[in-house]
């Protein structure tokens, strides 16, 4: 048997991505992949229709993406953390509790950033733009740049985020995300594993220091993500070797979002070894296999 090919970072359209949650487990099996993990934004109601998706000789892995927040001790910024979370029970309360109020809090971030555009002239109707979406669901900026793509005033999602929708623009405004330290005991407490989403992809703003990376390990922390599309080399091989200073697995994903990003599902992968280990270490929920 050939490597297998496992990616465990992608978006569906129960967050911002644009295959729905059984188009992206097709699109994984049409890829080529052994193993595909969904990890839409702050919701687990894409674990269901993907779960039923999966054909033989594929195996999903359920988990989230969580919208959490560190805090630099030295200069008291917040950081904002990116926290996959795998195979924790997604009926447990203190998450539940959490999730819901972060898919709340990004419809009442995301209405305010529309209307500052408004106000500004710009052609974008929020409530137009949360009837597209299903009822409950974690919507982001990709559906306001979708939205300004409609509306021709950019050419692409990219175009957008770099035009109207990026910190250094006007019209951004920052959401309430949850302790990164608390959302990592909360996961464990549901039995589930955490990986720090793209730890150090300093194009996307502020990234923790190596010394804050070394607290979460001690606190629980369970993985990295070395291997993603906005790490360069020399930061996929130093975030390979603080993980081994450290005692976390690696993973490499690709961060799919369907259409919303250039990103095909595979572009990076993680090591069968890794994804076995953290495997073994969860106990909240199981993989489904086809
Ligand atoms: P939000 O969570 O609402 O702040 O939006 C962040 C999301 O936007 C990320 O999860 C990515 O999916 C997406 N994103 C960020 N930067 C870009 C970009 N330059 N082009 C396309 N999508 C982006
Ligand atoms: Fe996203
Ligand atoms: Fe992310
Ligand atoms: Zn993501």
């Amino acid at each position: 048997m050939d490597t297998m090919r496992i990616d465990l970072h992608a978006h569906s359209t129960a967050s911002d991505g644009t295959d729905t949650p059984a188009g992206l487990v097709a699109a994984a099996a049409n890829a080529g992949l052994d193993v595909v993990a969904i990890t839409d934004h702050d919701t687990t109601a894409g674990w269901a229709p993907a779960s039923e998706a999966v054909s033989p000789g594929l195996t999903l892995v359920p988990g989230a993406e969580l919208s959490t927040v560190s805090i630099d001790p030295g200069t008291g910024r917040q950081i904002s953390v990116h926290l996959l979370a795998y195979l924790f029970d997604p009926t447990s309360e203190p998450v539940v509790t959490e999730q819901t109020r972060l898919r709340l809090e990004r419809r009442t971030r995301l209405r305010r950033m529309a209307e500052r555009m408004a106000a500004d002239g710009l052609p974008i109707d929020i409530d137009e733009i949360f009837g597209l979406l299903p009822e409950d669901s974690p919507p982001g900026r990709p559906h306001l740049a979708q939205a300004l793509v409609r509306a021709g005033l950019v050419k692409s999602v990219d175009e957008a985020f770099a035009d109207y929708l990026s910190p250094r623009r006007g019209y951004y405004v920052a959401r309430r995300d949850t302790p990164v330290e608390e959302a990592i005991d909360m996961i464990a407490a549901a039995g589930g594993v955490t990986v720090i989403a793209h730890p150090f992809a300093f194009s996307r703003g502020a990234t923790i220091s190596e010394d804050t990376l070394a607290g979460l390990a001690a606190r629980g922390l369970t993985g990295v993500e070395a291997d993603h599309p906005n790490h360069d080399a020399p930061t996929r091989a130093r975030t390979r070797e603080l993980a081994g200073e450290l005692g976390l697995l690696v993973t490499g994903s690709s961060d799919y979002h369907g259409t919303n990003k250039t990103i095909a599902l595979g572009a990076c992968t993680t090591d069968p070894g890794q994804f076995e280990e953290l495997v073994a270490r969860a106990t909240g929920y199981q993989v489904v296999k086809g």
